[in-house]
This record gives C-alpha cells, sequence and structure tokens, in this order.
C-alpha cells in the first residue's frame, strides 16, 4: 500500500514538477482509474461526477492516491500551463494478464482451466464493465494525438456493463467446462456497479470500443489454455 500511494501521489508530482522544470513541451497523460469513483451512487459514472470514496478503507491506498494523483495534474494544468491529460481506465483484461494477480478474470479462467470451483465473492450480483486491451491502447492513443484536449479528463472503458455472474456463467459457456461456483466474502469496499459513460470521448475524439466481452474473453482464455498447456 505505500508503495502504491507514493507511486500515486510523490510519483506523479516528480514527474510533473521535471517537466516544468525542463520547459518540456511534452503531453503528460495521467492513468486515472474508474476507482476514484468509489462505490458510485451515480450510474454510470460521468467526468462529472466526484465519487463515493472511503479515505481510510482497504482501498484507499489506491483510490485515494489516483484522487490525489488527478489533483497534481488539474494545478499544473491550471498553474504551470502543462499539457496534462487524465485517463479514467475502467476494467480491462486481455491476454498476458499475470494469472496470479488476483483480478476476476485471470481468477476465473485459470479455475475453470484447472478443474477448480469460480470463486465468486459476495452474491455475485455487483457489476463491472469490461473492455478488451486492444480497444483500450486505441483509446490511450487517440487521447495522446489529439490536439483539441489539453486539460482535460476521459472515461476509457466498454459500457457493456455484467454482473460478475454472468461473467463467469459466459468464461464456462465459452470453456465448454462446468465447474461449479462456491461463494466467499465480499472484500471491503467493492463496489456495487460499474459503467463509464463514454459520450465524451466518444463525442471528442470517435472512440468506441469495437471488440465485445464475448470475443474478448474468447481471446483470452485461448491465451490461458496455452499458458497452461505449457506448464
Ligand atoms: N471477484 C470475484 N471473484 C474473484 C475475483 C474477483 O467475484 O475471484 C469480484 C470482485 O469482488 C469484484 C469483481 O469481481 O466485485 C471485479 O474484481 P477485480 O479485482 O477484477 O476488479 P475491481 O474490483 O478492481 O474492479
Amino acid at each position: 500500500p505505500v508503495e502504491t500511494y507514493l507511486i500515486n501521489s510523490l510519483g506523479t508530482h516528480n514527474l510533473v514538477q521535471y517537466l516544468v522544470a525542463t520547459n518540456s513541451e511534452a503531453r503528460f497523460i495521467f492513468a486515472s482509474t474508474s476507482e476514484i469513483y468509489g462505490d458510485p451512487k451515480e450510474h454510470p459514472q460521468k467526468e462529472t461526477y466526484w465519487g463515493n470514496t472511503n479515505p481510510n478503507g482497504m482501498r484507499a491506498c489506491y483510490d485515494e492516491s489516483k484522487r490525489f494523483g488527478e489533483m497534481v495534474c488539474g494545478v499544473h494544468f491550471r498553474n504551470f500551463d502543462l499539457d496534462t491529460r487524465i485517463i479514467r481506465i475502467f476494467n480491462t483484461f486481455g491476454p498476458r494478464m499475470n494469472p496470479e494477480d488476483g483480478r476476476v478474470i485471470p481468477n476465473f479462467m485459470t479455475q475453470v482451466l484447472g478443474n477448480q470451483p469460480l470463486t465468486i465473492y459476495g452474491d455475485g450480483k455487483q457489476t463491472r464493465s469490461l473492455c478488451y486491451i486492444t480497444d483500450l491502447v486505441a483509446g490511450i492513443l487517440a487521447i495522446g494525438s489529439s490536439d483539441e484536449i489539453k486539460g482535460e479528463t476521459l472515461n476509457l472503458g466498454n459500457p457493456a456493463e455484467m454482473t460478475v455472474l454472468e461473467i463467469a456463467d459466459l468464461i464456462k459457456i465459452l470453456s465448454g467446462i462446468s465447474s461449479p461456483f462456491v461463494y466467499k466474502p465480499l472484500p471491503m469496499d467493492d463496489p456495487v456497479q460499474r459503467k463509464p459513460d463514454i459520450t465524451k470521448i466518444t463525442k471528442v475524439l470517435g472512440w468506441e470500443p469495437k471488440v465485445t466481452p464475448k470475443d474478448g474473453l474468447s481471446k483470452t482464455l485461448a491465451y490461458f489454455k496455452d499458458l497452461a498447456s505449457r506448464q
């Protein structure tokens, strides 16, 4: 947690201060996160929503320090005329995810392929919106390339919202393996729902996701299968 909050806060501060000190013309793209919306009371989440985070909860080292990083960008945009752009990245997945990083897609894929039960946290009715990696990269490149969006904050994600149970069911169908579910406690402050409003990025940059969760999950499953066969 200490490394996490220091990178997002002091790390961001050091980088933008370096750009100011060197009179750099560089564009500074801050990889922010949907986590800054916390457990959102507005749905879907627009960039104008201020969020609902718990400053003292177990996710705070990440979400509060990303909020701090956004503030650092805002200060350097307004007071130092730096070209900062904030991208609020929603849940992203794809080949080459670390099978042991603990997130939902690597967990479910390694579990289903290992004929293990799928671990559903809570009742599995919480939602996430899954963006495939190639769409995310295209969005980041579009944001970095545009001359029109200095100082802007943009959501980047796929609005195709699914419950965790729906994600688990789809992975089971795609794999053809009928692993059972095992229910585990919901982690503290796990957001109940999450879905990006992408009106702004679509209007400003013409970006929208091209890969459906189903197609993206198929490609990712193929990667995890290949990985398993090599171990
Ligand atoms: N989750 C789950 N089983 C797992 C891993 C995650 O049910 O084995 C749930 C988790 O509680 C959350 C959702 O899946 O509601 C997404 O979790 P992840 O850690 O991938 O992303 P984040 O919570 O940061 O959006």
